[in-house]
């Protein structure tokens, strides 16, 4: 290929990658933080038609670790719900992901919350186990375009390794099944200290709609402390990689 073709194909495709991940633009069509006015209505038939149960009123709040992000709320009741492109969502906060009528204020990483050696150690590399726990293969999907040539997260340092030995943390996907219950643990366990918890996508983060499924098993992640929530079904790699630069670096 010579450099005249070279030209031509950026000419014609513009650059193959995003500049700066912290202040892409999404699409209209992307499904983000949501925004909930005061708007009355009938509150009973919003809660029925989502099939997540990501929905309560009085007030009305949409749980973001439940919702599936389908859009039928909004198209039900647009002068009730509207769905914006901030795909900045992850949080270290389970509550934060609970957006309540008003609240227009972004989704952050609580600096606060974040355990100190975090940002001491795994502000310049970081190498992720990932343990596809009984996920469908989108989020892991998400995951792996996050290091495309696109979205490029590698140039942070943050990185996926194969074997829990080189890593400094597990990513999780899915709702963690029965069959993957011990896989998962023997894999933490085989993460070297001090090591970090990252869930991906509204499965790993509640169960999605499994999470009332005899064939999950959520044990262990009531044992340890999760650093980080990545919302979405499946989650953008923006919400990833802005999420896990929010929780290894200071702005
Ligand atoms: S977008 Fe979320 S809250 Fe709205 S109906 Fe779908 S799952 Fe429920």
């Amino acid at each position: 290929m010579t450099m005249f073709d070279n030209l031509k194909i950026l000419y014609h495709q513009g650059k193959q990658f995003i500049p700066d991940v912290r202040t892409a633009k999404v699409p209209g069509i992307f499904r983000g933080r949501p925004v909930i006015t005061s708007k009355s209505i009938d509150e009973q038939a919003l809660v029925e038609l989502c099939p997540a149960n990501a929905i309560s009123v009085r007030p009305v709040s949409i749980d973001l670790g439940r919702c599936t992000f389908c859009g039928e709320c909004a198209r039900c009741f647009p002068e009730k719900i509207s769905f914006s492109t901030d795909y900045k969502i992850s949080t270290n906060e389970r509550e934060r992901l609970i957006i309540t009528e008003g609240d227009t204020n972004p989704i952050i990483v609580n600096p606060a919350a974040v355990r100190s050696e975090i940002r001491q150690l795994f502000s310049k590399s970081l190498k992720l186990r990932q343990v596809s726990a009984g996920g469908d293969n989108s989020c892991e999907w998400e995951l792996n375009a996050s290091n495309n040539v696109q979205f490029d997260m590698s140039r942070f340092g943050i990185e996926f390794v194969a074997s829990p030995r080189h890593a400094d943390g597990i990513v999780i996907t899915g709702p963690v099944t029965g069959n993957m219950a011990d896989p998962l643990q023997i894999c933490y366990d085989a993460v070297p200290d001090p090591k970090i918890i990252v869930l991906v996508g509204t499965d790993a983060i509640s169960g999605g709609g499994f999470a009332d499924s005899p064939a999950i098993d959520r044990s262990f992640l009531d044992k340890y402390y999760i650093d980080l929530f990545v919302p979405g079904n499946p989650a953008h790699p923006l919400t990833i990689i802005n999420g896990l630069l929010d929780l290894t670096r200071e702005k």
